[in-house]
């Protein structure tokens, strides 16, 4: 009777018990009538309350102590699928202990279970996302029973109301409920880089999700990436930002042209050196990342520069702490204004030096040339605001932490923008043979998406970031 009620579909599985056996049917889901009917066949192990059981359960599942974490980054290296050996619950702490066949045990407390079911009527698996309602939610349920399946890839859970939450081996072993444990692995660097640029090939990236993978953990980490072999004609930094994501549209289009003019919008369409800065702190929702497209270079000058901000800003907390203070404190306004085409006029207030909630860098805004003529401060403080700007100026622009290079035509640079300075030195404008890039802007939300996705078509882990 009960298989007749049974619905296919095609993704996951459900336990099934059957004549006090257990076992696992694959492609198969319960409906959730079925599903009541199932969680009435009572399940063995539900556990006495009482603190000294938890204790009891812990160490017991606890097995060889504490080495565990060892044991764990063992299983994720040999890529092993983690299974369940058991699963107990501890009325006392409110939570489901789970036993892994590695020896470690993981905690789940009761409602976490109850509000993330997987089951068809609490989770909509094609549209990735909650049905269930928190209105509906009871933060004080207790399950009745848990039940491993045989094969340890799966736990089941059962509710006093005959609900019933299967979870997967895979699923709950991702969850650590450590705090934030993401990683970051950025490289700090100065003029060394030069030598060790990241550098990768635009046909490899655009054919080649590993390669593709490799130059994005790049950007992400050194902040500053060079591609080569990018046909030099419009319309390419459109392509590999469709590759990568999505391009950002900014106030004056999609993809702008960098040509020096006769009647310029902005100064970076002259041929005038330009200081190192950032790109867009006029914006509450900064571009993310700069992508330039070197498709005609100038005859004389208009070589790019590039500093790390991170790095430059932990050695003006090192050299001038009072500087870096001032900079960290002081919100500046920044503003772009156009005239010729589009009308707009963009204002936002950034601190140079923005920090996460660790209390790390996260963010760096620095452009002399949008800093708004208003600043809010008392009068008296613009000398020393100034004398900070021009301490850390000087700092990044000191030959030890700049990278400077020639972009060659078919070279395309991307940086990451809330990081990393970029400037360029002035060029002489040659008539029928300008200068000529292109550059485009992409956020790190669609570039932390494509790494994701990647790291998960190529079956790599992907959840430390
Ligand atoms: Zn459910």
């Amino acid at each position: 009777m009960l298989v007749l009620m049974l619905r296919v579909v095609d993704r996951s599985r459900s336990i099934l018990k059957v004549s006090g056996g257990v076992r696992c049917i694959r492609n198969v889901r319960l409906s959730r009538k079925s599903t009541q009917m199932l969680s009435r066949t009572s399940l063995a192990s539900r556990s006495n309350d009482g603190s000294n059981l938890c204790t009891q359960n812990q160490r017991a599942f606890s097995g060889d102590g504490l080495g565990l974490q060892s044991q764990f980054n063992q299983h994720a290296a040999r890529g092993a699928k983690p299974l369940i050996k058991q699963a107990k619950i501890c009325g006392s702490s409110k939570m489901v202990l789970v036993g892994w066949d590695d020896g470690t045990v993981s905690r789940y407390p009761f409602v976490w279970l109850r509000a993330n079911c997987r089951c068809n009527t609490c989770w909509h698996h094609d549209a990735y996302g909650r049905i269930s309602l928190m209105e509906d939610l009871d933060i004080d349920i207790e399950p009745t029973g848990v039940k491993v399946s045989t094969q340890g890839s799966e736990i089941e859970i059962h509710w006093p109301d005959n609900h019933l939450s299967p979870f997967e081996a895979s699923l709950l072993k991702d969850v650590t409920f450590k705090e934030d444990v993401r990683k970051k692995n950025i490289r700090l660097w100065g003029s060394e880089l030069l030598d060790e640029l990241p550098t990768h090939q635009f046909d490899e990236i655009m054919s080649d999700d590993t390669k593709l993978l490799n130059f994005l953990e790049d950007l992400r980490d050194v902040g500053l990436t060079l591609m080569k072999g990018v046909p030099t004609e419009t319309g390419n930094v459109e392509k590999i930002a469709e590759r990568i994501s999505y391009i950002k549209r900014v106030n004056n289009g999609y993809v702008l042209t960098l040509k020096s003019k006769a009647n310029p919008s902005n100064i970076a369409d002259t041929g005038f050196k330009l200081g190192l800065h950032t790109d867009f702190s006029h914006h509450y929702h900064t571009a993310g990342i700069t992508a330039l497209h070197c498709i005609q270079q100038s005859t004389i000058g208009g070589e790019s520069m590039f500093a790390d901000g991170f790095k430059t800003a932990l050695q003006l907390k090192e050299e001038n702490p009072a500087a870096f203070q001032i900079l960290c404190d002081f919100h500046c306004d920044f503003i772009q204004k156009n005239k010729h085409k589009t009308e707009f006029y963009t204002k936002c207030a950034w601190p140079t030096f923005s920090f996460d909630r660790h209390g790390n860098l996260a963010e760096v805004h620095y452009d002399h040339t949008s800093r708004d003529i208003r600043l809010r401060m008392p009068v008296e403080k613009v000398y020393q605001y100034f004398k900070a700007i021009k301490t850390y100026d000087d700092l990044i622009h000191r030959p030890e932490n700049t990278v400077n290079f020639r972009m060659q035509p078919g070279d395309m640079v991307m940086v990451n923008n809330i990081r990393i300075l970029h400037g360029r030195k002035a060029f002489q404008v040659t008539e029928g043979a300008e200068r000529h890039f292109e550059i485009a802007f992409l956020d790190w939300d669609g570039v932390y998406s494509r790494i994701r996705c990647l790291r998960e078509k190529l079956g790599m882990p992907f959840h430390e970031y």
